[in-house]
């Protein structure tokens, strides 16, 4: 329930969420001169590394790339330790930023936006929140994250559980101690991938339920090579835009070969070469590993047996060997050390595939009639992703449409950046845009950007409203899927297609397109007078 409605405040813009992209986008409308507050439901800065704590959770981009770009001072300042960034630096240099910006001042915290409302009239929407804010905008930004809504299945007898429960996606900002315990945790992502061998570290007992096997890759995490580190303070910014101004958005050198232009000793040689170096590397190996099925299984292949080489158990390497898609379609995961956990005497994997969990008790999770006692379970099962927050805040449109409704059947962007029948909203890493398939710090810092130039435009020509055309809507929606088609991704049962949350539409919600040719879509709408937008 609201608490007690304070008096409206007026302001130019509202930005909802204070991750990566919400912070950008607040030091960005505030250097503008428009009078700006942000909402966030923590109590600090951060958004998804606020609240995901779990033991073991690692950026699995290099810590050097997820780094703000648009400043080189805050750049050159800032020193990562290692290759990959464990949260709690993250963490460090979120707040390290928030205090170089003085950000934190325009923030209000423990504060949770449950309404935005458009009223034509005026034209400004309404938000309102659950400790009775009232704020009046012409502009709401929902900088509200992908990867943001966490969800935990729901298992027959989930309540009725005694020992203690957590979501990944929610961690206890006191850490949990697992020593001594029988722990259970559900789920083989990427949080589960990078939870799972510390955990294990831990526990007395550890069973994983394993729904679908995922393909990891190593990440060969360790200490930043000081040399690297040097040379990064010097040419970072130059790095960056190179980055810009590829489809990937990231450092990494793509091989432009095809799978088939070698023969089998030099694939061989170039898979392992990338497999040595950890991280994604991997999937750059040849151009058409994501859109080829038979050069994707020659790459998915050398990963099973580098798999099968590492469990020691047979049957146990079978059953996390995945099968069922190719390699990429569903999230990559990076680890440290995941499957040799199997390894340890006290781990055991629970394949769940053909056989659910049957529910959970009071003293465990139950499979097929057997009963696995544990102390604690992990729900390492996930998001709601890319529409989840959104749909979850009461936004309401022309007409008073809701978004839900106009969701109904999956969501519809133009650009991931804004909604036909929702004007001056505007969605950073909306569904439609790149978001989850680049480095989303890249993703972010182009929205908001793209966002303010949009917003001077209309401030400099004396406009007051932008909306989205729905003919334009309604080509960029088959656009998305058009790209999608040409890949393999469409062929996985994955969160990027919604399949996760049982009765959500499947729709390929990120754009697959590249984030260079997306960058040049937004700069050419742009300079065409926001072409497929109507503006008064
Ligand atoms: P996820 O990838 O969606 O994995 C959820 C896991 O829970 C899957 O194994 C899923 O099985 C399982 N699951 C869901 N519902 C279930 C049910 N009813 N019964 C049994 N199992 C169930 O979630 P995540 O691991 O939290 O990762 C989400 C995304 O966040 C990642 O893909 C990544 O983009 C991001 N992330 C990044 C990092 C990083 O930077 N290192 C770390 C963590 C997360 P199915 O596969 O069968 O659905």
């Amino acid at each position: 329930m609201n608490a007690h409605k304070a008096a409206p405040l007026h302001l130019d813009a509202v930005v909802v969420g204070t991750g990566f992209g919400g912070m950008y986008m607040l030091h960005r409308l505030r250097g503008r001169g428009l009078t700006v507050k942000a909402f966030e439901t923590g109590k600090d800065v951060g958004g998804t590394w606020y609240w995901n704590r779990y033991p073991g959770a690692r950026c699995d981009v290099e810590s050097v790339e997820y780094q703000y770009g648009f400043s080189a001072e805050i750049a050159r300042d800032w020193t990562w330790s290692e290759r990959y960034a464990c949260q709690p630096e993250i963490m460090k240099y979120a707040d390290y930023v928030a205090k170089r910006l003085d950000l934190r001042k325009d923030i209000q915290f423990n504060t949770r936006v449950t309404s935005a409302i458009y009223d034509e009239a005026s034209q400004r929407w309404t938000v309102e929140t659950d400790q009775g804010d009232v704020v009046i905008a012409q502009f709401c930004i929902m900088a509200t994250g992908c990867l943001s809504a966490s969800r935990v299945p729901d298992f027959e007898g989930r309540d009725t559980f005694a020992g203690d429960t957590y979501h990944t996606g929610n961690w206890p900002h006191e850490g949990v101690d697992f020593t001594g315990k029988r722990v259970a945790v559900i789920g083989t992502g990427s949080s589960g991938v990078q939870s799972i061998p510390i955990i294990a570290a831990q526990a007395e007992r550890l069973f994983v339920f394993q729904r679908t096997p995922n393909f990891s890759l190593p990440a060969l995490n360790g200490p930043m090579d000081p040399a690297y580190v040097e040379d990064m303070r010097e040419n970072f910014m130059a790095a960056r835009a190179r980055a810009r101004a590829t489809n990937s958005g990231s450092f990494m050198q793509a091989n432009d070969q095809s799978v088939f232009d070698v023969d089998e000793e030099e694939r061989r040689r170039n898979f392992e070469m990338r497999w040595e170096k950890g991280g994604f590397a991997f999937v750059t190996s040849y151009k058409d590993v994501m859109n080829k099925l038979e050069a994707n299984k020659l790459a998915s292949e050398f990963v099973r047996n580098k798999i099968r080489q590492v469990v020691d158990d047979p049957k146990v390497a079978d059953l996390l060997t995945p099968t069922n898609h190719p390699l990429g379609t569903k999230r990559l995961c990076l680890d440290t050390n995941y499957y040799q956990t199997y390894n340890l005497p006290h781990v055991s994997l629970v394949d769940i595939a053909d056989r659910p969990i049957e529910r959970i008790t009071s003293a465990g999770v139950v499979v097929a009639g057997e009963e696995y006692k544990v102390d604690a379970i992990v729900f390492a099962t996930g998001f709601d992703a890319m529409t989840g927050a959104l749909l979850r805040i009461d936004i309401r449109g022309k007409g008073g449409l809701t978004l839900q409704e106009k969701w109904e059947g999956g969501p519809r962007t133009y650009l991931g950046l804004a909604v036909s029948g929702f004007p001056n909203l505007f969605t950073i890493t909306g569904p439609g845009s790149p978001s989850v398939l680049v480095n989303v710090i890249i993703a972010v810092e182009q929205h908001s950007d793209w966002i303010m130039d949009c917003i001077d435009h209309m401030r400099a020509n004396g406009l007051s409203v932008i909306e989205a055309e729905t003919d334009a809507e309604d080509r960029w929606v088959d656009h998305v899927n058009e790209k999608a088609d040409e890949t393999l991704y469409p062929m996985a049962d994955s969160w990027y297609v919604g399949a996760n949350v049982p009765g959500k539409p499947r729709v390929f919600m990120p754009y697959v397109g590249g984030f260079a040719n997306y960058d040049n879509i937004c700069k050419d709408v742009a300079a065409n007078g926001y072409r497929g937008f109507s503006l008064a």
